[in-house]
């Protein structure tokens, strides 16, 4: 089912895009800067807070365009300090966005390393196996808006959490665009979302530190690889030969890995950085020794960093973490293969974290509820 909020919303536009709706309307083009700037140096709540606009001119925007495309909801903070943030659209569908603190050996957590996850569609069409997300299949894509718009509420968090100064998105360490959806399934919106992140006159987030993840639509991986934006690649591999990856992501079945890895590769080449491939571990699905093997001789071969991920609890899904030993034993293979390699602790574990479970279970809440 397609569904598009009524207004477009105003963090949707670029700069050139504004300039040009305002001139078409018979306003001047020189406040598009001004307008950004209430957007994403102020993150204004109403066009009134707009004080250097005219009248009309707030008048029309505020028919044109919705100034808050995603409202809060709530935010569930767990121990491990992993904080989820579930919004709503205008059309009542609901999205989650987190933000991973992780705390460095010695230093206190305000000087942690944070990471914002952003999501770019309504539920997922690819289907993987292990993933609640894409439990009930795709609803609709975001629109550049709403994916943007996610950051702004993350910024009004952190405001509130830091109320003597306003906290900067550049306070965080990382974007990466892994949340609910295929980033590349959603491709026109996704560029132009980041394309806005990135701008001086958007939210000015350096390219190096926005990091995309894909389940390996290879045909949009070479398209990306010609984008001059500049932002960093991961690939969910998941599996590290066809018949492993096949049984927990049917994308695999059009995109197998003799697709897949030479457009891992042109897309490192071209931007000379390091992909990261992610592998969640499923006790008994993918964490034998043998796997450790071939996905530490792909990583060899891609020159990629490995990340490993002991898969979380879903409910209605049948799958097991490994034991802790069975994960530090494929991770040395790794390590031991002079592999760059990362063993995930878990963050989120306790707020539902995996990829789409905090939605879900609040939608079946509100089911229950109009019953
Ligand atoms: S893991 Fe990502 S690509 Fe796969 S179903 Fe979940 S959201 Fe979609």
């Amino acid at each position: 089912m397609k569904l598009t909020p009524a207004r477009p919303s105003i963090h949707g536009e670029t700069l050139d895009s504004l300039t040009a709706l305002l001139t078409a309307h018979g306003h001047p083009g020189f406040r598009a800067r001004q307008i950004l700037a209430w957007l994403y140096k102020k993150r204004v709540r109403s066009w009134d807070e707009m004080t250097n606009l005219s009248r009309p001119l707030r008048t029309w925007l505020a028919a044109t365009f919705a100034l808050d495309p995603t409202i809060f909801v709530l935010t569930k903070q767990s121990e491990d300090v992993t904080a989820k943030l579930l919004l709503e659209l205008e059309d009542k569908a609901l999205i989650e966005t987190v933000i991973i603190r992780a705390p460095q050996l010695g230093v206190g957590r305000e000087n942690s390393r944070k990471t914002i996850c952003i999501s770019t569609q309504v539920g997922c069409a690819m289907g993987c196996k292990f993933c609640a997300s894409g439990l009930e299949g795709l609803k609709r894509n975001l629109t550049a808006g709403e994916i943007v718009h996610q950051l702004i509420q993350v910024c009004r968090l952190e405001d509130a959490r830091t109320p003597r100064a306003r906290a900067e998105l550049a306070s965080f360490d990382n974007i990466v665009v892994m949340g609910m959806g295929e980033p590349l399934h959603n491709y026109d919106a996704v560029i132009r979302a980041l394309t806005i992140v990135n701008a001086g006159w958007g939210l000015g987030f350096g390219a190096r530190r926005i990091t995309l993840s894909t389940s390996g639509l290879v045909p949009r991986i070479r398209q990306l690889a010609e984008e001059k934006l500049g932002i960093r690649l991961a690939i969910s591999l998941h599996g590290a030969t066809d018949e492993i990856r096949e049984q927990i992501m049917p994308v695999n079945r059009k995109y197998p890995l003799k697709e897949l890895l030479p457009a891992v590769r042109e897309f490192s080449l071209k931007h000379g950085r390091m992909v990261t491939l992610e592998f969640i571990l499923i006790e008994e699905v993918n964490d034998s020794l043998d796997q450790a093997r071939k996905l530490r001789d792909i990583a060899r071969d891609l020159h990629a960093h490995v990340n490993l991920i002991p898969c979380n609890t879903v409910e209605g899904l049948p799958w097991k973490r490994p034991s802790l030993t069975r994960q530090e034993k494929f991770a040395r293979v790794l390590d031991d293969g002079g592999v760059s390699v990362t063993l995930r602790r878990e963050k989120g574990h306790a707020i539902d974290a995996a990829c789409g479970q905090l939605r879900l279970k609040t939608e079946k809440a509100r089911e229950a509820a109009a019953l």
